[in-house]
């Protein structure tokens, strides 16, 4: 693989405001930081309700009053939901889940206790499976093992995307760097496919992907398995999904 800018970087597909009651800036704040790196699409993917502090089911359901457009960068509302018990049901129901643009799910301690990794495997599949998750988010925490081949085998038949998250190489789940360089090989072994997301909890990590740029060279992934670079192919994969209207999005991003 060639090194250094080999893609350009669209998309960022998980941030945080004040809102889920851990992070640190405004979502004015992070549209800012995303327009002056460059990010066309930005994600607004605060913690589900099971998730302690974090924002009422409320807080959801009036994401329609954000613009379609802020600052020219185009936003997705959506949900980082939690998977919260072993038969992979999250904390949103399809109602929610079809009024959103995009739904992360992931696996967080404070909901859900670890257990082993075919308990955790499973529980994701069944997550996948049912429809409601658009993307596994940072699989590669390693307080929750998997099975990669496992997990990316489903996230090809079901079409569910697999995150690479920055903040998992830097100041979250330490440890995960191998755990997301196999889960990433598992993805395109199993022709499935990759997104980027910073999983800033403050405006100054929205839209950063050094580390995620730089295991995807290392371990050479073919550049079509990430979606990052392409906001039509991510609108496109949503629009199939939900029933919000992504018009906009399209005509102002294409
Ligand atoms: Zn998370
Ligand atoms: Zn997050």
């Amino acid at each position: 693989m060639p090194s250094g800018n080999f893609m350009h970087i669209e998309i960022d597909i998980h941030t945080h405001t004040i809102a889920s009651g851990h992070a640190y800036s405004t979502l004015a704040e992070n549209v800012a930081a995303a327009a002056s790196r460059g990010i066309k699409l930005l994600a607004l993917t605060e913690h589900g309700p099971a998730m302690p502090g974090g924002p009422h089911v409320w807080f959801f359901a009036n994401m329609r009053v954000i613009p379609r457009l802020m600052n020219g960068v185009g936003i997705l509302r959506g949900i980082e939901a939690n998977i919260i018990n072993l038969t992979g049901e999250i904390d949103i129901d399809r109602a929610m889940q079809q009024q959103l643009d995009i739904v992360l799910a992931s696996l967080h301690e404070t909901v859900l206790a670890p257990t082993t990794k075919s308990k955790h495997t499973k529980a994701v599949v069944k997550a996948m499976a049912s429809g409601l998750i658009d993307v596994f988010a940072h699989g590669g925490n390693p307080a929750f093992p998997v099975d990669v081949d496992e997990i990316a085998l489903a996230a090809a038949a079901y079409k569910v995307l697999v995150e690479i998250n920055n903040s998992s190489f830097t100041t979250s789940r330490p440890g995960s760097a191998k755990n997301c360089a196999a889960l990433a090989e598992a993805v395109a072994r199993h022709n499935g496919n990759l997104i980027f997301g910073s999983d800033a909890h403050i405006a100054c990590n929205v839209g950063r992907f050094d580390e995620c740029r730089a295991l995807i060279e290392e371990i050479g992934i073919p550049k079509d398995t990430v979606i990052s670079s392409s906001c039509n192919r991510l609108l496109t994969f949503l629009s199939e999904r939900h029933k919000t209207n992504l018009r906009e999005l399209f005509e102002a991003l294409k």
